[in-house]
């Protein structure tokens, strides 16, 4: 009955699902397995002693945040847009930039996020699907501009959940002969090893969006932010909830970015596991296993969902894709620590193992 008053377009939607069962081992979400390094937390703890001025809004600016980030990534304040989430970011570009109506091109299969907030926007996602090996084709994305007149084109590199990169000349290329906003989701670009955020504020039409998700380890505290040049940055700002990042976690991401040697020991600490884990589950029979620039490994498995299953009888959650046909069998698998990758692989020999008898 209550779904009458749901808007008409969106009574058949289907809305992003996350994993909400009891676990030992998490690997499903792509988060740092590593908890807020002490010397913030303590940090954190002395300044909440003192005086919290939680009764106050947070500074509408994020100017303290906005300026350590522009200073990490080599760009100006004016060039940093802050979100609630990178997934805060891409509702409120839809809402910047596509006309009911108007298309978005989505990579498939990518993060779901572009597509479900370009529908809930009113906009129509046109999905540009990668090829057999989960490779970009750039000839899709040129053809579709021809025939569909997008307004925005989401790329996502490296890609959630295929692992594999897409290079800056080709972003650039796509750009240069386009007439709509290019929005490069680096969420993972940590482990890949750059970013493209310094270059691009050259460019009137890219926007690069990241997060502190993943790598910096803060995804319970709803960090995001983009970086654009500050002609498009300011038209972003007109569409942003003034308070949309609370006065905590403003805090708490500047205190994180203070910590350099911290954040890029951990990051070592990852590319070292995702390549000792692609080497194991390389060497397995029946198992596919696609190279990643990020914290996840993609893998094809016989009968995956059952797999999955097998795997949470053990405490140990991974991420499944029953509603995604070209995922069909796959796996997405979030590097861990050492002791919890490795419980991962021998839960996985012995699973397959069995399930061939
Ligand atoms: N982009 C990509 C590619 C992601 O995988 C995710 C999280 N899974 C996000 C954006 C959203 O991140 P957040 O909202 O936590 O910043």
């Amino acid at each position: 009955m209550m779904k009458e008053f749901l808007r008409e377009d969106l009574r058949d939607f289907q809305p992003y699902q996350a994993n909400d069962v009891e676990y030992l081992i998490k690997l499903d979400a792509n988060e740092s397995p590593f908890d807020l390094p002490d010397c913030v937390k303590k940090q954190l703890a002395f300044e909440l002693m003192g005086k919290s001025d939680f009764n106050r809004y947070p500074d509408p600016g994020g100017r303290e945040l906005r300026g350590a980030i522009a200073e990490a990534c080599g760009v100006d304040r004016e060039e940093v847009v802050l979100g609630n989430g990178s997934d805060e970011l891409i509702q409120i570009l839809v809402h910047a930039f596509i006309n009911k109506g108007e298309v978005a091109l989505c990579p498939v299969p990518s993060f779901v996020m572009y597509k479900i907030c370009t529908q809930i926007g009113g906009g129509i996602a046109v999905e540009i699907p990668l090829d057999e090996n989960f490779e970009y084709q750039m000839d899709a994305y040129y053809k579709a501009i021809e025939e569909y007149n997008p307004k925005m084109i989401f790329l996502c590199s490296p890609n959630n959940p295929t692992g594999n990169t897409l290079s800056e000349q080709e972003i650039i290329k796509l750009a240069e002969g386009y007439r709509g906003v290019i929005v490069v989701d680096e969420a993972y670009c940590e482990f890949s090893g750059g970013s493209l955020s310094k270059r691009i504020v050259r460019y009137p039409n890219i926007i690069v969006l990241r997060t502190f998700s993943k790598a910096m380890g803060l995804a319970g505290l709803r960090i995001g932010y983009l970086i654009c040049n500050k002609d498009l940055a300011l038209q972003i700002n007109k569409v942003k909830p003034p308070y949309n990042l609370n006065r905590f976690s403003q805090r708490a991401a500047v205190l994180m970015l203070k910590n350099q040697d911290i954040i890029k020991e951990r990051i070592r600490y990852i590319i070292k596991q995702r390549e000792e884990l692609y080497r194991q589950l390389n060497g397995m029979a029946k198992v596919r296993t696609f190279p990643s620039q990020a914290n996840f490994l993609l893998i094809q498995v016989p009968d995956a969902d059952r797999i999955a299953k097998r795997l949470l009888d053990e405490g140990i959650l991974v991420r499944g894709f029953q509603r995604d046909s070209r995922l069909k069998d796959c796996l997405r698998i979030t590097v861990g620590l050492e002791e919890e990758n490795r419980s991962f692989v021998r839960e996985l020999r012995r699973i397959l193992k069995e399930e061939r008898q």
